[in-house]
């Protein structure tokens, strides 16, 4: 049985009780343990970073560039092994994992430009004789807690633009999927982040706790599901920490009778079971406009029904199993739950060939149609390869549908009209926009996040905001000229002249 160890101050440390089991999804056995990191772990991981973080807060931006260079060299290099680390224990399938390497590579890749990032401002004779500027300092140690679902990519939207600018940083990846994580931090290390300048600490609740109460650190990044969002951003804001929390997701695709419905067809298919639909950014929801509801929903059907479940290893799986037995069997539980309340089952994939017997933690494309707001399978966020569609009769239902639901994160409208199109992103509340593509992930020089219960917090992930979130703004004003010498006192409010 592999032991996965912590990484503390530039090395392996595998203290306390391994007593957390990694799954390989696919077959269904556990293939590692890791330890349930608690206040200790924590002590240990953030005086570490406290001890790193005056030298490399002063490490210059040519040297930190390089290094992020160097990294992002062993990262393309690695990308395969990585990738392989991914599907091992997370279950999605190669090609889905090589594409979550190479989103994150993007990220590395928009932090090696940090020197350009950190420039400040700078305004000549604000007053007489009399300049200001502005700097961007980092923050100290920050602390990233993350999600099973992209165990590549959402730690490196925080890592690599956290350390470019100045921080120290500890991890707590999440504890289904806790190797590639470590991977990252060995191979930061091999690039020349010195010692306690990442740290990668394991565990669940214990551990993120302790890391949102620690009086060292100063700011938080989470990903994940939304209740645990809230109770992160009160417990690390009550602790006077900054927080950014990215949460859950419930994302709608609308369909207008303009729109090309084999393209749509196809879309939705892909972003509704991609990943198993274990994607913050899924489509779980279809919102089909007037008459396009019966053709629209034949085509995801036939679709559907024909992709190809399997071990994530195997070149043909399109789709992989769900990370565990549990969490399978509580997305399957949401299929009877929504014919309960009176949706249509239009595809079963409880009733799918398992391609591991019962051992592999797999459940086939559901597809549920005539799904009402009212129903459960519409109000949560299932988080597996489970579709509802919703049928509407005009843009304006649709639109308030989308509206009223609590999630924010993503959406999307298919259409051929340039003027549809212009309304939907303008009057649609929801803080990331697709048009006629399915999955708008910003690329890395944007930023990426949700609005309402999708998002606790100001900032997004990435791009500008998250070089905002790892860095405090200090402004400067100066002047050197010699005239104001014996002016003697002047107790008035300072003033332009
Ligand atoms: P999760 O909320 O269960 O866990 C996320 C992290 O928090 C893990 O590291 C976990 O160990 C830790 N954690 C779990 N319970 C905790 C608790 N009570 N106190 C403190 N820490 C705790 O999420 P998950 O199941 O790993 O990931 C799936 C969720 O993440 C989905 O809801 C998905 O929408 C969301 N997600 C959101 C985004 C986004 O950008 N908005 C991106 C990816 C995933």
């Amino acid at each position: 049985m592999i032991r996965i160890p912590h990484w503390i101050d530039g090395a392996e440390r595998p203290e306390g009780v391994a007593d957390l089991p990694v799954f390989d999804p696919a077959r269904g056995v556990e293939t590692a343990r890791v330890p349930s990191g608690d206040r200790t772990t924590v002590a240990h991981a953030v005086a570490s970073a406290v001890a790193a973080f005056p030298v490399w807060r002063e490490t210059s931006l040519a040297h930190r560039s390089a290094i992020l260079f160097r990294f992002r060299q062993l990262l393309a290099d690695r990308a395969e092994k990585l990738a392989q680390a991914v599907v091992r224990e997370n279950g999605k399938v190669l090609e889905d994992a090589r594409g979550e390497v190479r989103r994150g590579l993007d990220v590395v890749e928009f932090a090696c430009g940090v020197p350009h990032l950190l420039r400040g401002g700078f305004t000549e004779n604000v007053s007489s004789g009399i300049d200001t500027y502005s700097l961007r300092q980092p923050l100290g140690v920050v602390a990233g807690i993350t999600p099973f679902n992209f165990p590549v990519m959402v730690p490196l939207w925080m890592v690599p633009l956290a350390v470019a600018c100045g921080n120290a940083f500890v991890l707590k990846p999440s504890e289904k999927d806790p190797s590639p994580a470590l991977l990252l931090a060995r191979w930061f290390s091999e690039a020349g982040l010195p010692p306690g300048v990442l740290n990668v600490i394991h565990g669940a609740h214990l551990a993120s706790t302790a890391l949102l109460e620690h009086p060292d650190v100063r700011a938080v990044s989470f990903v994940g599901s939304s209740p645990v969002a809230r109770f992160v951003y009160e417990t690390a804001t009550r602790h006077g920490k900054r927080v950014q929390a990215l949460a859950g997701a419930k994302n709608h695709m609308v369909v207008m009778p303009d729109a090309d419905l084999d393209t749509a067809a196809g879309a939705a298919v892909s972003a509704a079971y991609g990943s198993a639909g274990e994607r913050c950014m899924a489509i779980s929801v279809v919102v089909a406009v007037a008459e396009v509801a019966e053709p629209l929903v034949r085509r995801i059907a036939d679709r559907a029904g024909r992709i190809v479940v399997g071990n994530g290893m195997d070149p043909k799986s399109q789709m992989g199993p769900l990370v565990t037995a549990e969490h399978r069997d509580r997305v399957a539980a949401y299929v009877g739950r929504g014919a309960a309340e009176g949706a249509a089952i239009v595809l079963d994939g409880r009733r799918s060939a398992r391609p591991n017997g019962d051992q592999g933690f797999f459940l086939g494309p559901c597809l549920l149609d005539r799904v009402t707001p009212a129903m459960a399978v519409y109000r949560d966020e299932i988080f597996g390869p489970v579709l509802s569609v919703v049928r509407v009769g005009t843009f304006e239902e649709a639109r308030d549908l989308i509206n009223a639901n609590p999630f924010a994160n993503g959406v999307a409208v298919f259409t051929g009209s340039g003027a549809v199109a212009r309304r939907f992103q303008h009057e649609i509340e929801v803080g990331m926009v697709g048009i006629n593509l399915p999955i708008p992930v910003p690329v890395a020089y944007y930023s990426f996040g949700g609005w309402k219960a999708s998002l606790f917090g100001d900032t997004h992930v990435y791009g500008e905001d998250g070089v905002r979130f790892y860095t405090r703004t200090k402004v400067v004003t100066a002047r050197w000229g010699t005239e104001e010498r014996g002016r003697g006192t002047d107790l008035g409010f300072p003033v332009a002249d």
